[in-house]
């Protein structure tokens, strides 16, 4: 049994077929060559086995009822099954209505709390596969809805962190 036919067991979600399928797809590039996704992006094939996402087309999450092949985790699930690598080198990010994501490099590392008090925290943070992002417009806040951030926070793509309102809303159910 090869180590391919192994860890295709152990990894249920990929079927031979999926991994025939991306293999001979893959293994068709050209070095340089781009292998357009659909709603997940862009990946240039960079190397014999090696791919690079160079565009994200939408913040994708898995959901266990989705095609799989719609998520960018899978793809470097499935590569990694196949001895293929995937890198992230992504140098333009689209929403999911195709308009490309407003991440200033000046911003990037920037955090703002939220100015009601209701403890979202926003950060801006380099164009990832891995974490959502939301804008900021009018200064409205992703989770209270009042006006919490300034006029530079407008049409920035930011990461939105609600961990302290999460630790805030436990410690109310402990008082009560
Ligand atoms: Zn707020």
């Amino acid at each position: 049994m090869s180590q391919v036919q192994e860890m295709g067991v152990v990894l249920m979600a990929i079927s031979d077929n999926q991994i025939r399928f991306a293999l001979r797809l893959w293994e068709s590039l050209a070095i340089g060559g781009k292998w357009i996704l659909p709603n997940v992006g862009v990946y240039v094939k960079t190397g014999e086995t090696t791919l690079t996402l160079t565009e994200l087309h939408t913040n994708t999450v898995i959901e266990s009822d989705q095609n799989l092949f719609d998520s960018h985790d899978w793809i470097v699930g499935l590569a990694n099954r196949v001895g293929w690598v995937v890198f992230d080198d992504i140098q333009l990010a689209h929403d999911v209505d195709g308009k490309p994501r407003n991440i200033p490099e000046y911003m990037i590392g920037s955090v703002a709390a939220c100015g009601n008090g209701c403890g979202i925290v926003i950060r801006v943070e380099p164009p990832t596969p891995w974490v959502a992002f939301e804008v900021i417009n009018d200064g409205e806040c992703p989770h209270c809805k009042e006006c919490g951030f300034g006029v530079e926070w407008n049409g920035v793509h930011v990461v939105v962190d609600d961990r302290s309102v999460r630790t805030l809303a436990q410690m109310q159910i402990e008082e009560e």
